[in-house]
């Protein structure tokens, strides 16, 4: 062993694994703890390399604004270019993102944009929440027709408050009869927004997503905003990225879409990422072709997953042992975390019970109902996909107040289950089925054991329901 031990040449800029170490700390009669968890969360210091020498990654861009602005309709636009322009078969799948090749007519040695496929800020706070900031360039879309609406301004204060994210407008609908494109410069103006046309630094471009008039104009400026931020990744060694999407998929199991950003990701590597890990089976990108390695800036579905990753969380690539124990780890605090929600349930029903033997004792029944009224609205979220999962417990945590407030009790992908009914019941929550199918007998169980259960496919409903039940929470005021 101790041979082994002095074999091994370490320099001041070497990682050791954990296993040199514990051989060199025995080597000098000391007595090592492993910390894995530790290990995996440290980030790899920066290579040795001068960072200006490594090749360029492509920008990673989200489409963000106001609903109704076109968003949907200037991805759906640039995939389908992009897969008119690309070399598969023509269909593109939504695996939450997707590349556009930068035409050489542009002159620039980037030869894609990342576009994340989500459109919204509740998903980019929703990333940013797991501490996945992945965006390096964000484009505010406004529709011409309407200007700037509440959502725009949101998306304003998020940028100002990211200085690592370059902002790019694009004023949409420019297709629509007599619109006014000075009084949207102007709108932006007030809310600080100093448009390059307006002599301030901002880029602009006036697009129509619907007929893709402006688009290489808009590809072409991203282009440009991105050499400024000379985004450069080591296409090297061990793969670090991040989960943007997972599901379960017929016949391969847990699917999750990893957003590369540094190293390259080859079937058979072997992945971290939360309490999950992973033998990397098959690897696809959005048109379905299997990628046989994936470089930084690139978003492959990877398949060989123990267990479905959630969105935003951190993606390393280990040894097979270091990754299963670290996610063993992982896994045994993520339980301990979980109990302590159960425990927490379990507080509440003894609460309640207790409460109830009072209000019986003490014949105050009608005096007292109201401040008995849980102030918490207990929740447990199922989704189609993590990501949405993600989105909507940003959404909706941050509402209500001191007196009534949001209380997540557990979240996951899938169908509403008997399990979710049962700790429903135990954790006195509701149910919120976002996305996903609820089946009539799912429906029977939930009003047979008084749950409540929410079922909507649209956002803004179920942000707009869970506020009116929060606020019903709300002490009544005499
Ligand atoms: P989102 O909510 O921001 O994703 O907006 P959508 O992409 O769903 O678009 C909302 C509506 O605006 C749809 O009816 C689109 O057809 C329409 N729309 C989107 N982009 C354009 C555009 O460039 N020109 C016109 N005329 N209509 C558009």
């Amino acid at each position: 062993m101790r041979e082994a031990g002095m074999a091994e040449e370490a320099s001041y800029d070497h990682v050791l694994t954990s296993e040199y170490a514990v051989l060199l700390a025995e080597e000098f009669n000391r007595n090592p703890v492993v910390n894995d968890e530790a290990a995996f969360d440290l980030h790899p210091p920066p290579p040795p390399i001068d960072p200006s020498t490594l090749p360029l990654r492509p920008p990673i861009v989200t489409i963000m604004g106001h609903v109704d602005h076109g968003k949907t309709t200037l991805l759906d636009t640039l995939r389908s270019a992009s897969v008119a322009k690309g070399e598969a078969g023509g269909i593109t799948q939504h695996i939450g993102a997707f590349s556009v090749p930068v035409p050489n007519s542009v002159g620039t040695n980037l030869q894609k944009i990342t576009f994340l496929d989500t459109p919204g800020h509740a998903a980019f706070s929703a990333m940013r929440a797991r501490g996945a900031d992945v965006t390096d360039i964000v484009v505010l879309v406004v529709a011409a027709d309407d200007g700037v609406r509440p959502q725009t301004k949101e998306v304003i204060q998020l940028v100002q408050k990211d200085p690592d994210v370059q902002l790019i407008v694009a004023i949409n609908k420019i297709d629509k009869p007599g619109v006014n494109i000075s009084k949207v410069h102007n709108a932006l103006l007030v809310e600080g927004i100093q448009l390059e046309a307006m002599g301030g630094d901002i880029p602009s471009v006036e697009i129509s997503g619907l007929t893709g008039q402006g688009l290489d104009r808009l590809v072409e400026t991203i282009t440009a905003v991105a050499e400024m931020q000379d985004l450069r990744a080591d296409h090297e060694g061990q793969a670090c990225g991040h989960i943007i999407e997972s599901k379960l998929q017929k016949g391969l199991g847990p699917v999750a879409t990893v957003l590369l950003l540094r190293g390259s990701l080859k079937p058979g590597a072997h992945l971290i990422a939360g309490t999950t890990h992973a033998k990397v089976r098959v690897m696809n990108d959005s048109t379905g072709s299997p990628v046989k390695a994936a470089v930084p800036g690139m978003a492959v579905t990877v398949s060989g997953w123990k267990d479905l990753p959630g969105a935003g969380d951190e993606v390393l690539e280990g040894s097979e042992q270091d990754v299963k124990r670290a996610a063993a780890n992982r896994q045994c605090k993520a339980e301990e975390r979980a109990m302590m929600v159960d425990i927490d349930a379990i507080n509440v029903q003894r609460r309640l019970d207790r409460e109830q033997r009072e209000r019986e004792e003490t014949d105050q029944h009608e005096i007292t109902i109201e401040t008995e009224k849980p102030h918490e609205l207990r929740l447990i979220i199922k989704g189609d996909v993590s990501g949405s999962v993600e989105a909507l417990v940003s959404a909706v945590q941050c509402i209500g107040n001191e007196s009534a407030q949001v209380k997540i009790v557990h979240t996951s992908v899938g169908e509403v289950s008997e399990s979710d009914i049962l700790l429903a019941k135990t954790s006195q929550s509701m149910i919120v089925a976002f996305s996903v199918p609820v089946s009539r007998s799912t429906t029977v169980l939930a009003a047979a054991n008084n749950i409540t259960l929410f079922s909507s496919k649209i956002i803004y409903q179920v942000i707009e329901d869970v506020r009116q039940r929060v606020a019903s929470l709300l002490p009544t005021m005499y």
